[in-house]
């Protein structure tokens, strides 16, 4: 199972957040969308940075409220991890677990295409092991699931 088959299920859209947003702003728009990172972009579709709800509690902790003024650039990940539509979902598996991290933008010829959350891969998953168990209860019952 490919990533363009996460995507195809979840849609491409990816919520961005400009470098200069302050933090503030940023934890509206993390509770708006109820998700848990946003990838941070200057123009939309290039990855400069990821902010995720850690990287606020880290920065909370180590320089109190102040910080909710200052801008996302001063809190995100720089160095990104990312991930082709191509690539089977064991990669970004694997990136997850020896990362730490739950979220991968989909990146497509150097354009931001999607983000895969461990939820999705979760979920994915979960149903593959659905449509398995209901083929081997079929073929063992002599039913058609
Ligand atoms: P998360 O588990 O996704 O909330 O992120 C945990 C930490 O990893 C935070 O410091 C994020 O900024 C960072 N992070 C999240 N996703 C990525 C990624 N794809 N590449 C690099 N760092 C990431």
């Amino acid at each position: 199972m490919r990533i363009s088959d996460v995507l195809r299920d979840k849609g491409g859209r990816v919520v961005t957040v400009a470098p200069d947003l302050p933090v503030q702003d940023l934890l509206t728009e993390l509770a708006e969308q109820r998700i848990g990172a946003a990838v941070v972009s200057g123009d939309g579709t290039a990855v400069d940075g990821i902010v995720s709800e850690r990287d606020i509690v880290r920065a909370l902790a180590v320089r109190g409220a102040a910080v909710l003024a200052e801008p996302v650039s001063a809190i995100a990940t720089t160095r990104v991890f990312t991930i082709g539509a191509d690539a089977d979902i064991a990669e970004v598996e694997r990136l997850m677990t020896e990362h730490r991290f739950r979220h991968v933008p989909v990146v497509t010829d150097g354009r931001l295409t999607g983000i895969v959350s461990i939820g999705d891969v979760v979920k994915k998953r979960i149903t593959e092991l659905e449509v398995e168990a209901n083929a081997l209860t079929g073929y063992i019952t002599g039913e058609r699931a």
